[in-house]
């Protein structure tokens, strides 16, 4: 099985070559294929996703992606090689769990349409500015398919087998009225599930209040941006947590924070949502026991103190890596 694994820019190759050596060791038969993505490469070649990565990606089962500096101005023939890794491959679903004081729920957010399509415009001389928003049937089909064979999956591990179905059907009518049809219609699939439906507005207020009551949540492109960045408070920080984009037998595990220039370099990165990328990737490639032991070993390592300054310790990334590393060797 082969792996690709692009390292990008700022943080991105300090906290993904922890995770590969952490890869190594828990799955040496799997063949790690390198690539370069993002604006270093944009800037020596003229392309931020040179042909040579998306032959790569497209070979690889799973990708692990680092993170890339996007410009803060818009760069002509720039494109973010994410997003493009996400349409070319067509990644639709978009996975963010949250685990933390008495929090385990996961945000499973449509990835390829709703109003972030880019089909805007201005009208009347610039006085009106115009969004469209898509909705079809078959996206919405597949992502809320997506959110209950995870729930199914969770539920044998314990978890309630609980989806929420998060949507404003009562303002946007046609846009969330045929989300939400399309949503109760796939969950009657799953008569071993329990379904709820929650207004965007509703769930944001409870997600922050009450993270605990939710297991499962499905909702469009937008609210699931907004409703994932909420569920992150509850599970440690931008340090720790990571999410998957998922599609047609292929997967690409990256950490939710971004290359934090301010940090780069300077050895302090916080390695632990890197490291949770290949937990959730062992975990879908089928190999819940290597996961778990790296989970553990994340788990030990934090509750020793070895941590880096963004989650309140002293440690730098090689420490936290280090001590990692003998955790895993340590369980053998
Ligand atoms: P980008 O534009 O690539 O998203 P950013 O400036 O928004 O970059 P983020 O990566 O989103 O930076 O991070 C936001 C803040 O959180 C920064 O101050 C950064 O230093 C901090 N941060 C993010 N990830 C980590 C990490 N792994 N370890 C320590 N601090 C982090
Ligand atoms: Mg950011």
């Amino acid at each position: 099985m082969q792996i690709c694994v692009i390292p990008g820019d700022g943080i991105g190759p300090e906290v993904i070559a922890v995770a590969t050596a952490a890869l190594r060791v828990l799955a040496p038969d799997l063949t790690i294929k390198e690539a370069e993505a993002g604006w270093a490469v944009f800037q020596r070649t003229g392309t931020a996703l040179p042909e040579t990565t998306l032959a790569l990606a497209r070979e690889a089962t799973a990708i692990l992606f680092g993170a890339v500096a996007s410009p803060s101005h818009p760069v002509p023939g720039y494109r973010s090689p994410i997003v493009e890794l996400r349409r070319t491959l067509d990644l639709y679903a978009n996975i963010r769990p949250t685990v933390g004081n008495e929090v385990d729920l996961v945000v499973v957010r449509e990835n390829t349409e709703d109003l972030y399509i880019g089909r805007e415009r201005l009208e009347d001389d610039g006085a009106t500015a115009i969004a469209e928003r898509v909705i079809t049937r078959a996206a919405s089909a597949r992502i809320v398919r997506t959110a209950c064979e995870l729930a199914r999956t969770r539920q044998a591990y314990g978890h309630p087998g609980k989806v929420t179905i998060v949507h404003k059907a009562n303002v946007l009518r046609v846009s969330d009225g045929l989300f939400r049809t399309v949503a109760l219609e796939v969950a009657a699939d799953y008569p071993e599930l329990t379904f709820e439906e929650r207004l965007v507005d509703v769930a944001a207020m409870q997600l922050a209040a009450q993270p605990q009551r939710f297991d499962v949540i499905v909702t469009t492109n937008m609210f699931g941006d907004i409703l994932s960045d909420i569920a992150c408070i509850h599970g440690g920080g931008l340090g720790v947590a990571a999410s998957s984009n998922l599609g047609h037998g292929r997967a690409l595990f990256e950490p939710v924070h971004g290359a934090a220039p301010d940090i780069a370099g300077r050895g302090i990165a916080n390695p632990t949502a890197a490291l949770n990328c290949v937990v959730m990737l062992l975990d879908w490639i089928g190999r819940p026991h290597a996961a778990e032991r790296l989970r553990s070993a994340i788990t030990a390592v934090a509750a020793a103190g070895i941590r880096t300054p963004d989650v309140g310790g002293q440690a730098t990334t090689r420490e936290v890596a280090d001590e990692i590393l003998n955790q895993l060797s340590a369980q053998m």
